[in-house]
């Protein structure tokens, strides 16, 4: 079975070029340049985008991974398929290591399946004063051991883990995590720049949320900040929401970092797809008011209600990235985040037909998924 996509504009990390694609067994096998040579199907001269690669998200359409629970998330899957996400991880938030393991058991059968790109745990090794949405009576001080244990729990599936490096036994959950191919991550941290740079050196490689839950920039205590985005082993999470981070901010990391070393995030929770409402996040309460989501207790935000195409477009309206930098910082840096790229990621010939197709406006119009159509172009 060859499926030609043509009369599109195709978006790369080098460029945008009008043309054509094909796509046979589930991967493209050609990129061409103007007209396709053979009889295809016309996207109208809309752009073909590589589909988006979400490294953070908690759920959507009323599911929730921290449950673990498979048919839910199944569903959230499916509400961010259609929004152009083919690939996502799964990130659960802190609960008791009994809770993390089995909700990461049971989730490790839906990425056997490929729904989902892996398990990420939040928490529960956060610390207290950043701990956001997560319920701060769950917290436990890093430990190598106990991790290894969450690891096996979650059967060869747990890609990451979230640390916070000044933690006690931080550095050393940070080294099992990378000795076991796990990405560490900093986050949620009260961390200071060098202390935040020991954990980089210990083997961190991702900011979680980059200026969410950490202190902010200061003059004369950079913070963590400046050390994720100056160093140059790290890639930092962004949430283009426009509520968790102000453009300038985002303008700013993307100077710094550039596009090969920023990822959109959605840190999409439950509520996502769905209205406003009293929703959760893990064991804690969340309330859904205009779209942003905030614990019942406290009003910390709680996650978002943000799809990955509405990040995409955000970026490239309220930010002024290029179509071509944009889809490097939505599908090509994260894909290379979970070491993916050389199957994912980008629209090159060899790799998964995973594509989105977006109107003028950058609306999805259609989004295919190993050569199958999830929403077939409108
Ligand atoms: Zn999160």
């Amino acid at each position: 079975m060859s499926l030609t996509l043509a009369d599109a504009r195709i978006v790369t990390p080098e460029g945008v070029h009008e043309g054509w694609l094909t796509i046979e067994d589930g991967r493209i096998t050609h990129v061409g340049h103007g007209s396709a040579p053979g009889p295809g199907l016309s996207v109208g001269g809309r752009h073909v985008v590589p589909g988006f690669v979400d490294i953070h998200n908690h759920g959507g359409a009323g599911g929730s991974f921290p449950t673990g629970e498979q048919d839910k998330a199944r569903e959230a899957v499916a509400l961010h398929r259609r929004h152009g996400t083919t690939t996502m991880m799964a990130s659960l938030v802190t609960d008791s290591i009994d809770g993390l393991a089995r909700a990461a058991a049971s989730l490790s059968e839906l990425c056997e399946e490929g729904l989902l790109a892996g398990i990420h745990f939040e928490g529960p090794y956060i610390a207290k004063a950043r701990c956001g949405a997560h319920d701060p009576t769950l917290l436990r001080e890093p430990s190598p051991r106990e991790l290894a244990e969450l690891i096996k729990a979650g059967r060869g599936q747990v890609r990451m883990v979230t640390v916070a490096a000044e933690l006690p036994g931080a550095l050393d959950t940070i080294r099992l995590a990378a000795a076991e191919g796990v990405i560490a991550a900093v986050g949620h941290s009260d961390a200071d720049y060098e202390q935040t740079l020991a954990g980089v050196e210990a083997g961190a490689s991702v900011a979680t949320h980059l200026y969410n839950a950490m202190p902010p920039l200061g003059h004369r205590a950079p913070g963590p900040v400046a050390a994720l985005l100056e160093d140059e082993r790290v890639t930092v999470e962004l949430i283009n929401d426009g509520v968790h981070v102000h453009p300038a901010m985002l303008r700013l990391a993307y100077e710094v970092a550039g596009p090969g070393r920023t990822a959109l995030i959605t840190d999409a929770m439950s509520a996502t797809g769905l209205g406003d409402g009293d929703y959760v996040l893990g064991p804690m309460r969340v309330r859904v008011a205009d779209g942003v989501a905030r614990l019942v207790e406290g009003g910390s935000i709680a996650g978002s209600t943000l799809t990955m195409d509405v990040a995409f477009r955000r970026s490239v309206r309220e930010v002024g990235l290029s179509m071509p930098e944009a889809v490097q910082v939505a599908s090509l840096t994260p894909a290379r985040v979970l070491g993916l790229a050389d199957r994912i990621g980008s629209i090159a010939v060899g790799k998964a037909a995973d594509l989105v197709v977006l109107s003028d406006t950058l609306e999805v119009t259609g989004v295919m998924k190993d050569g199958g159509w999830v929403t077939e172009p409108r």
